[in-house]
């Protein structure tokens, strides 16, 4: 059979570069919450219907998005985070591709409300990519943004996604994650009406263990602190009695961007491997600050994975970091640290 070769045409373009940035609803709430971070937020209410898929709005009292940002802001590669191919090699913000709102609009019903410095508030709301609509609002300072009937334009996409339980679940494990990252933010999130998650923003990481994990958990977590040479580790990790089936409570945040490196869980349970039994996983909360020159943050478009400039070198040193604090943590409890 001959094929032709031809260019897509628009709307499959969009669904591509949407699939590649949203792939279920706990995408939508991951890319909003780095948003409003970016916007140096101090508090985040995410509210969610249905799994997420007939609404996911997130509220932040950030910096806002001047009025006459608004309709690039859902344009692609729009961004007002980096300006030029250096400024990738020292990315500082969570967000820098100019990418998620863009594809959040073309898979969904996207409005977005914000109030910058002394303007009035203004909404966008997307009827379609390119077809927007601006009205002047009453709105306190920030940015809100509500997504509506996530992928009913991607069916194929909504074959591929759990029920509205699971997908919940998940964007309870995303808002869960940015709440231990981020001890200064207060989150809230609320599912369906009911309160999932409270923290405070009062700074005290041990404070969101406690709200995310309870405060038994919270009083079997030892403090993590390493600094030297431009590495910053600071965290808490759990003392061997508390422990998991599996790796999903071992939160890395590098410059508070949580993160999956091979590299880093390898080294964190190396450091564990004479307490814990095979299949058994420690709780760790460690946020590493590097220089953002240091860390490519730029490798998938989700920027979950990132590489060191020395890879070796941090693992090494997150690893000794954990052994160290659990040594004192033992010695101090008068009893040896298995060999
Ligand atoms: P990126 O975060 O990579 O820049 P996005 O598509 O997520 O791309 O957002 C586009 C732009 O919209 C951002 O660069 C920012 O200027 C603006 N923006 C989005 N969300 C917010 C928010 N919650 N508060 C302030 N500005 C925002
Ligand atoms: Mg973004």
């Amino acid at each position: 059979m001959v094929r032709n070769i031809k260019p897509l045409d628009q709307e499959t373009i969009r669904q591509l570069a949407a699939g590649e940035v949203v792939e279920r609803p706990a995408s939508v709430v991951k890319e909003l919450i780095d948003n409003s971070i970016d916007a140096s937020a101090t508090k985040i209410q995410i509210y969610v219907e249905n799994g997420g898929l007939d609404l996911i709005r997130v509220v932040d009292n950030g910096t806002g998005i001047p009025r006459k940002d608004l309709e690039l802001c859902v344009q692609k590669h729009a961004t007002s985070k980096i300006s030029s191919p250096e400024d990738l090699y020292k990315i500082n913000t969570l967000g820098f591709r100019g990418e998620a709102l863009y594809a959040i609009a073309s898979v969904s019903r996207l409005r977005i409300r914000s109030k910058h410095g002394d303007s009035p508030g203004a909404e966008l709301e997307c009827l379609s990519p390119g077809n927007t609509r601006i009205r002047t609002v009453g709105m306190p300072q920030g940015t809100q943004v509500e997504v509506r009937n996530l992928f009913y334009n991607v069916p194929a996409r909504l074959k591929f996604i759990g029920g509205p339980t699971s997908e919940a679940s998940r964007i309870t494990s995303t808002v869960k994650q940015y709440a231990l990252g981020h001890p200064n933010i207060a989150f809230e999130l609320q599912i369906d009406g009911k309160k999932q998650l409270e923290t405070f923003g009062k700074g005290n990481i041990l404070d969101c263990i406690g709200s995310v994990f309870g405060l038994q958990i919270r009083d079997h977590m030892i403090p993590v602190a390493y600094e030297e040479d431009e590495i910053e580790i600071k965290g808490y990790v759990s003392l061997p009695s508390i422990n998991r089936s599996n790796r999903s409570d071992i939160h890395v945040f590098v410059n508070g961007r949580p993160v999956s490196a091979k590299q880093l869980m390898f080294a964190i349970q190396e450091s564990y491997s004479s307490l814990l039994m095979v299949g058994r996983f420690p709780i760790v909360i460690i946020n590493l600050l590097i220089p953002p020159e240091f860390v490519d943050v730029n490798v998938h478009p989700t920027k979950a994975e990132v590489r060191f400039a020395d890879d070796r070198r941090v693992a090494s040193v997150v690893g000794r970091t954990i052994r160290t604090a659990l040594q004192e943590a033992f010695s101090s409890r008068d009893a040896e640290l298995p060999q």
